[in-house]
């Protein structure tokens, strides 16, 4: 490990420069040149024809959903999106890649020029620039485990054959681990959004390339990068990141120099290793690719998509922040899926008081869920439990404690708040007399502060209220406890 040798002030001397390449599948039914399933999961070699198996004579036709899909993420990564861009194909040999090329896109893209904001170390907004995103073509997969005689064997499932993907890939303009984090974070957030891909890392849905290189800072030229291939979570690209970053700079403080390779991170070592010298662009050989024509993305075709685009993940965070006085964590909470986002606004829509939905859903579900490390989508209250807790609320029907008791109540036993409700219907002290009585003792009990409310701080009120509310044991209604209180210190 290198890490351990590195001084920080060496480390100050020099400035990381990294660079994503992230390929998404797309969630299209079909694949992306000829009509066999997109499925994940199925018995291997099931989902394949002789279009993508590359075998003499099929022709590919190309699959408008997937275009429909590439169009919509590049316009929600801000992109300028190409009338008429061009398929190529990128030639190299590899055993689960049965054509001997990809189809993919080169010199005329479907879309350039995006960018994505992130925030930085300072807080600021730091705005990362897309150079490209593309259509092409996944290919097949290599078994390397898991069969008896995977010692000398590797399996090979070419269903993955022809998948469509888009290839997004960002200037390189990342100068840390942590905004690379935060890219590919918001990255993913948006294309969740705009619902073209699932993003599963874990089934290869969404898989990032690093590419990183070190210089002294102040430096005008970008140093020698290395490449960091198929890191499956975000987390992993951060660390191997890091590491490279110190191996890079180790390397060069003891006089050798940085080589162009590709590397392959290993997550249980905590470092990288060297794979292969890196392919140039020259090594593929492109060339548009005869059996398509150029593709034609019309005015039309592009107001449709435009028409088709949610309101992305950032710009509904600073309107709920607006609408539902929320701090920006609690933004970030509530649109952590635009399907959660969705569910939250209209539900709160039916509510007396909007605001207090969030608020419930935030601090008495929210709480509880994370306490007992539990998904949303998992909690034993639905939405239109919450807006009931909220509106009780509102109405002075249960107390603040009272509800914190039904909503015990809720987790403990796995039940809706209605349901608890309906059963356990906790009793209020609407009685008058009752309600004086305890407040009489509570302003007994602190002379000082009936002395200081008197002269003038009548915040104090509320400390009455609470000491109040908790000698009812939570069971006072609240809108008449707080009436008699001001009434009676205001005697
Ligand atoms: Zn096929």
């Amino acid at each position: 490990m290198p890490a351990a040798a590195l001084s920080p002030e060496i480390q100050t001397k020099y400035e990381p420069v990294i660079g994503l390449e992230v390929h998404v599948q797309l969630l299209t039914v079909t694949k992306a040149f000829c009509g066999c399933a997109n499925k994940f999961g199925a018995e291997p070699n099931t989902n394949i024809c002789p279009v993508c198996l590359g075998l003499p004579g099929a022709l590919p036709v190309l699959n408008a959903r997937a275009v429909e899909f590439a169009t919509l993420a590049a316009l929600a990564l801000g992109c300028e999106v190409r009338e008429r861009s061009i398929f190529a194909r990128k030639n190299y040999f590899y055993p689960d890649l049965p054509k001997g090329y990809q189809i993919s896109q080169y010199d005329r893209p479907l879309a350039e020029h995006g960018w994505i904001e992130v925030p930085t170390a300072d807080g600021a907004m730091k705005r990362i620039g897309i150079t490209r995103l593309h259509m092409e073509e996944d290919a097949g997969k290599s078994l390397h485990d898991g069969f008896p005689d995977s010692a000398t064997r590797t399996y090979l499932d070419l269903n993955r054959c022809g998948t469509p993907l888009i290839e997004i890939v960002s200037e390189p303009d990342i100068r840390t681990p942590d905004e690379a984090f935060e890219y590919l974070t918001r990255l993913k957030e948006i294309l969740l959004y705009t619902g073209v891909s699932d993003c599963n890392m874990e089934e290869g849905s969404l898989r990032c390339d690093a590419n990183v290189s070190v210089r002294l800072k102040g430096a005008e030229q970008f140093g020698t990068k290395a490449e960091v291939k198929n890191v499956n979570s975000f987390r992993f690209i951060r660390a191997a990141l890091e590491y490279e970053i110190e191996r890079q700079i180790e390397v060069i403080e003891s006089g050798g120099r940085v080589t162009q390779e590709t590397r392959l991170w290993n997550a249980n070592e905590g470092r990288t290793y060297s794979m292969r010298s890196k392919e140039q662009a020259h090594d593929y050989r492109y060339f548009p690719e005869p059996d398509l024509p150029p593709l034609i993305v019309s005015p039309e075709f592009l107001s449709e998509a435009r028409k088709k685009l949610p309101e992305l993940p950032e710009a509904r965070r600073t309107r709920m922040i607006a609408d539902y006085d929320l701090t920006v964590q609690d933004a970030h909470t509530l649109t952590a899926s635009r399907e959660f986002a969705d569910r939250f606004e209209a539900a709160a829509k039916t509510a007396r008081n909007p605001r207090r939905v969030a608020n419930v859903l935030l601090s008495e579900v929210g709480g509880r869920l994370k306490a007992l490390g539990l998904a949303p989508e998992q909690s034993p209250v639905s939405m239109a439990g919450i807006v009931q807790a909220a509106d009780l609320l509102d109405d002075g029907k249960i107390s603040s404690k009272q509800m914190k008791q039904l909503f015990d109540l809720c987790f403990a036993k796995g039940e809706d708040f209605p349901v608890v409700y309906e059963r356990e219907k906790p009793q209020q002290i609407t009685d008058s007399s009752a309600l004086e009585a305890l407040i009489d003792e509570v302003i007994a009990a602190n002379p000082r502060q009936v002395e200081q409310y008197r002269a003038g701080k009548k915040t104090l009120a509320g400390f009455f209220v609470g000491q109040a509310m908790r000698a009812s044991n939570g069971q006072a209604n609240p809108a008449l406890l707080n009436e008699l209180v001001v009434k009676k210190l205001d005697r």
